[in-house]
């Protein structure tokens, strides 16, 4: 079956098509996130929409379901069979300085529009790793290194064009199909393939910010300073801390590999001396390892967090928080902090609020804006370390159940999630509105088999 079904789209389609045995079939589908990865019959290496749209139209005819990959930085619910239409070719960047947009292709990554867009001094609002994909990240809402200034990416999205479940072009705007508006900006919705994005840019060229690492040890102290000062913060600063367990490896700082670090991450948009004024009390909270915070070209935002760049097995899971409190702090230590013998690599703390709490200019689907703070934990997940990870991050994050707040941020929520908890990122009326939309646009569950059977379609 997959050899016909391979010949047909080969010959409606001009990127290269992979189906087993073919060399090149593993890699064509391979993602960054070597703990899971789809599972499909073919691979389609699109090169452009009309390939999108033959992906789709011989999946409505075959009965094979069809899902879009860019990086695998997020697969979500792994696809047991059918056609991945890999976007990782459908890369273009187009800045529009006068009207401060960038356009982009399906397949292109944040470090793309980073790059084109400094020319102009301005900045998309990527996230804290400049290779996930621009279109993933969006569709999920999208929370920064800015994020506190600037909100989540998802508000700054113009217009988008998809490939229905028919196989036609749609143009998607806040006046033109408002519904999917509303639901592909945060709801991550299965109803189509995104063949490009244009969303606005914001004018930075320059932040003062950085990383700041201190010992392990000092993590009582420097957690609870931190809890203590987000709060007095003001919108211009976006921040976050992680409980650090970097591999004793050579690729790591020798003050950081092998041991637990704390992590303080901090952009400050707006006068630096202002910038070095509002950070003072962390940088007094212990003496720092590595202090890297200061004025810096926006091209360089991916040191914040400093994010892995290789791929890797992973496992993520999250929760938002109310308020952090002093004994939320001692509970998480107790969980992950100096003694504890965790596989986890991150716990990490980050601060919501701001602009984040505010609806853009359009109304969205973006669940999880009503956190004080988000609060992810990652563990290394080849297969021995598994059990061993699932228990820490339900222990770490289950210390914390008494400041949790119900939902989560979608792109936050690892893989592998059953239907259920993964509907269960957006409150009952947000999730019942993207339902309906997903029934209207997606009637034969082509794009969302796993969802519509938890729905009971
Ligand atoms: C190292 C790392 C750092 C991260 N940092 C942040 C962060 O700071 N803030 C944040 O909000 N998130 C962050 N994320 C989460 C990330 O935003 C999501 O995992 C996102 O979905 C990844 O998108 P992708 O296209 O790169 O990945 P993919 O795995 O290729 O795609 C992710 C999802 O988007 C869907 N999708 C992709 N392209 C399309 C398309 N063209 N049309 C329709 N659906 C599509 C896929 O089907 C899949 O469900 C991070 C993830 C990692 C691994």
């Amino acid at each position: 079956m997959a050899t016909n079904t391979a010949d047909a789209l080969r010959s409606h389609a001009s990127g290269e098509v992979f189906a087993p045995p073919d060399p090149g079939f593993a890699e064509a589908h391979a993602g960054f996130n070597l703990a899971e990865q789809h599972q499909p019959d073919l691979v389609l290496r699109a090169t452009n929409e009309a390939d999108v749209a033959a992906a789709v139209k011989l999946g409505a005819t075959s009965g094979l379901p069809v899902r879009a990959q860019a990086t695998g930085h997020g697969i979500g619910i792994p696809m047991p069979r059918g056609i991945l239409v890999s976007t990782a070719g459908m890369r273009s960047v187009h800045i529009n300085p006068a009207r401060r947009t960038a356009t982009v292709g399906a397949g292109t990554q944040w470090h793309e529009v980073i790059n084109a867009a400094a020319q102009h001094g301005l900045a998309p609002l990527s996230g804290s790793s400049p290779t996930v994909g621009i279109v993933g990240y969006t569709l999920g809402g999208g929370m920064g290194p800015m994020a506190r200034t600037f909100g989540f990416a998802s508000d700054r999205v113009r217009r988008l064009r998809m490939i229905d479940a028919t196989g036609r072009t749609v143009e998607i705007d806040a006046e033109r199909e408002p519904d999917l508006f509303w639901a592909l900006r945060g709801g991550k919705p299965w109803v189509g393939i995104v063949t490009e994005t244009e969303f606005e840019l914001v004018e930075v060229p320059t932040y003062y910010g950085g990383s700041i690492f201190f010992a392990g040890d000092h993590a009582e102290r420097v957690l609870h300073a931190f809890a203590q000062w987000a709060p007095t913060v003001p919108d211009a600063v976006s921040t976050s801390i992680t409980l650090l367990r970097l591999p004793d490896l050579p690729i790591f700082p020798e003050p950081l590999r092998g041991r637990l670090s704390v992590h303080l991450r901090y952009v400050h948009i707006g006068d630096p001396a202002q910038g070095a004024e509002w950070l003072a009390p962390m940088r007094a909270a212990a003496t720092p390892v590595l202090d890297l915070v200061a004025v810096t070209p926006a091209v360089a935002i991916g040191s914040v967090h400093q994010d892995p760049t290789e791929p890797m097995p992973a496992r993520d899971d999250s929760i938002r928080l109310r308020e952090l409190t002093p004994a939320t702090v001692d509970s998480l230590l107790e969980a992950a902090g100096p003694g504890v013998d965790t596989p986890l690599i991150m716990a990490e703390v980050r601060m919501m609020g701001g602009a984040l709490a505010q609806a853009g200019t359009h109304d969205s689907a973006v669940g999880g804006r009503d956190g004080a703070f988000n609060v992810c934990v990652i563990g290394p997940y080849p297969p021995p370390l598994r059990e061993a990870v699932d228990a820490a991050s339900a222990a770490t994050l289950g210390a914390l159940q008494p400041w949790a707040l119900t939902g989560s941020l979608i792109n936050f929520q690892g893989y592998a999630l059953a239907p259920d908890q993964v509907r269960a990122a957006w409150s009952p009326e947000v999730r019942g509105r993207l339902d309906a939309i997903e029934r209207s646009w997606d009637p034969d569950h082509l794009f969302q088999t796993a969802f519509s059977h938890a729905r009971g379609d």
